[in-house]
């Protein structure tokens, strides 16, 4: 089977290896579409903490071609969709009911979407791989990682406030994939939603979502006229600057969703009365657990939820490199990759 390897930095490398047989409790797939995502932009660009070079790519769906032993919930043939990790079930942290943090999270993960076969592991069959429904696209089904993410934040942001889970309207700051997708989210859950977007395209796709304002992120009058003004904000451009923004936007007693990651050495500045009298939740989200990621599948099965206008281009699986380093040239921000040597298509 063919597989892309990121080898270092800046550098995809398509590797040839048999095919692989399921062991107890594994399946393998063949890939019907993938996605790109900004973490692996980052990892493309400079590498990641987290993971390491290797099989690259993690959003997708595709078909069951063999199952190991002990594998009953699916059989050859099936259409499924899934995500890169699960939990343990054993460590500290996922006794803790913290398994998004599991310390062996990253142990087993099922790297190599960009490719042509890929084997998911077993304790992510066991959790987190779900059964398409056939109504979903498989391009759409590999949206399920990066929503499940988002669904997390939520979930986050809902246990901030035991008392009005869902906030009445939320500022979200970028309108990247991510940001857009958390827009999606709250346009579904019923909450008024502003955009601090960068460029027309953006905008323009953030007003086609359902966002009731948006507002250019470079103009700054119009960025800071929205101090204050927010019940919840969620931080989805990635800088220092737009993590202080988010804290400043906030309203007395509101939430703020700092999503974005930063280098782990980065200090934040706070306006400290705004956190203590204002009573101002700073919450991080980090990946998910198994209840967000079937929450995440519930929501794209039962629709509703429009993923396709986030999708820049469909290109060849075998284009690879190239939609890499238009994404390093910022062109487009989320591609979808499909198998087939005839014109590259919605499937
Ligand atoms: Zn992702
Ligand atoms: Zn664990």
């Amino acid at each position: 089977m063919r597989q892309a390897h990121l080898i270092a930095p800046r550098t995809i490398e398509w590797r040839e290896s048999g095919t692989p047989k399921p062991g107890p409790g594994e399946i393998l797939v063949q890939i019907r579409a993938a996605l790109t995502c900004g973490t692996d932009l980052k990892t493309y660009r400079r590498g990641h903490p987290k993971l390491r070079y290797g099989p690259f790519g993690h959003e997708a769906s595709g078909d069951v071609i063999a199952i190991g032993k002990g594998v009953d919930r699916f059989a050859k043939g099936d259409a499924v969709m899934w995500v890169q990790t699960a939990p343990c079930g054993e460590c500290e942290q996922c006794a803790r009911g913290l398994e998004n943090l599991c310390e062996h999270l990253f142990d087993d993960i099922a790297l190599g979407a960009y490719g042509e076969e890929l084997m998911l592991p077993a304790k992510v069959v066991r959790q987190n791989v779900y059964k398409k429904p056939e109504k979903l696209s498989y391009i759409e089904a590999a949206f399920l990682e990066p929503f499940a993410c988002v669904v997390h934040g939520w979930n986050v942001l809902r246990r901030a406030n035991a008392r009005r889970p869902l906030p009445s309207d939320v500022t979200i700051i970028g309108a990247g994939t991510i940001g857009l997708l958390h827009l999606v989210y709250a346009v579904r859950a019923g909450v008024k939603t502003t955009v601090i977007a960068r460029g027309a395209a953006r905008s323009e796709l953030a007003r086609s979502l359902g966002a009731r304002t948006i507002v250019d992120a470079d103009d700054t009058h119009s960025v800071e006229a929205l101090a204050g003004t927010a019940s919840a904000v969620i931080e989805c451009a990635g800088t220092q600057q737009t993590w202080t923004l988010a804290t400043a936007l906030a309203r007395t007693g509101g939430r703020v969703l700092l999503f974005s990651g930063l280098p782990s050495d980065t200090a934040a500045a706070f306006d400290a009365g705004k956190i203590h009298y204002g009573e101002t939740a700073l919450l991080g989200a980090f990946h998910f657990m198994p209840a967000d990621v079937r929450e995440a599948y519930e929501l794209l099965s039962r629709g509703g939820i429009d993923v396709k206008p986030l999708v820049s281009s469909v290109q060849k699986m075998d284009d690879v490199v190239d939609v890499f380093e238009r994404l390093d040239r910022r062109e487009g921000h989320k591609f979808a990759l499909v198998p087939g040597s005839e014109d590259p298509q919605w499937v």
